[in-house]
């Protein structure tokens, strides 16, 4: 339902993309869930309880991809906040399928979530890793008062995840944390991964 998809900025700089509708999902009389296409870094909806995920790495000093588009988009002093996170072990801020929290500086959005997904190949068991990656943040929004949390496709660049099977485990987890948040978000940044989403959120939550 597009009608129902006023808030964001992404919406407004999808707003020349007419291939590619907002969709909507109930996942409880409490929150919904939307699939867009658009770049993370744009998108906001009110500047205090709402939070984009970074698909950052262990060190969580800035990478490429989403990471660096964040980073760069941010400033400096979120690179300065993400120095400050203590390492649990050497070089190590963040481990795999963990999150942590800074706020959004230059960003719109009041905080990141920052995640560090599997890398496919490398992770023993990346399924459980992916789940965790997104458990986490999902328990730190709710521990923070994060109403509106917007999600990349964590892994499914540089690391690597298969799509479809990426896709199962986002949209599964993130109903399971219904109820906890207004809008859940997944702000997708290519047209296959958004196509895979898309029908995986309609298989899952039967639309
Ligand atoms: P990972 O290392 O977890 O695979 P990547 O940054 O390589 O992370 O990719 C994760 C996903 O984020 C990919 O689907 C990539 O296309 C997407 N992506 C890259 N830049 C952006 C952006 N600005 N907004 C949203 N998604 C993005």
């Amino acid at each position: 339902n597009s009608n129902n998809c006023s808030i964001g900025a992404s919406t407004r700089s999808n707003g020349g993309d007419q291939n590619h509708e907002i969709l909507h999902f109930d996942l409880s009389p409490l929150s919904s869930l939307k699939i867009q296409k658009g770049d993370i870094t744009q998108w906001f909806v009110n500047g205090t309880s709402d939070a984009i995920v970074n698909a950052a790495n262990e060190k969580m000093l800035g990478g490429g991809g989403v990471d660096g588009a964040i980073h760069r988009a941010a400033g400096p002093q979120l690179r300065e906040a993400c120095y400050k996170v203590p390492e649990v072990r050497r070089g190590v801020r963040c481990p795999t399928g963990e999150a942590r929290i800074t706020p959004g500086f230059k960003l719109p959005v009041s905080h990141v979530i920052h995640t560090v997904g599997p890398i496919y190949d490398v992770d023993d068991h990346p399924a459980v890793s992916l789940r965790n990656a997104y458990r986490n943040c999902l328990g730190l929004a709710k521990e923070k008062g994060i109403q509106y949390v917007v999600f990349p496709a964590i892994s499914c660049g540089i690391y690597g995840y298969p799509f479809e099977e990426a896709a199962q485990i986002a949209i599964s987890t993130v109903a399971e944390f219904a109820g906890y948040f207004k809008e859940a978000h997944f702000v997708l940044f290519s047209d296959d991964i958004y196509d895979v989403w898309l029908q995986k959120a309609q298989e899952i939550l039967q639309v």
